[in-house]
């Protein structure tokens, strides 16, 4: 069993890719979020919906 593995990942990955934001003007990091649903099951199939957006650091606005 690998603990090191999740099952998905529910925190912010920084990419370390700077921008400003057109949000909200900072100078932000973009950072890889999963804006997916998660573990889900549709009759009787299972799976993990991940969806992995890039978001500012700052705001949380999809850039
Ligand atoms: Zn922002």
């Amino acid at each position: 069993m690998n603990l090191d593995e999740p099952d998905y990942i529910d925190l912010d990955e920084p990419t370390g890719e700077h921008i400003v934001c057109e949000s909200c003007g900072e100078d932000a990091v973009i950072v890889k979020r999963d804006c997916g649903i998660g573990a889900y099951e549709y009759w009787g199939a299972r799976g993990v919906h991940v969806d992995m957006r890039n978001c500012c650091s700052e705001c949380g606005d999809e850039v």
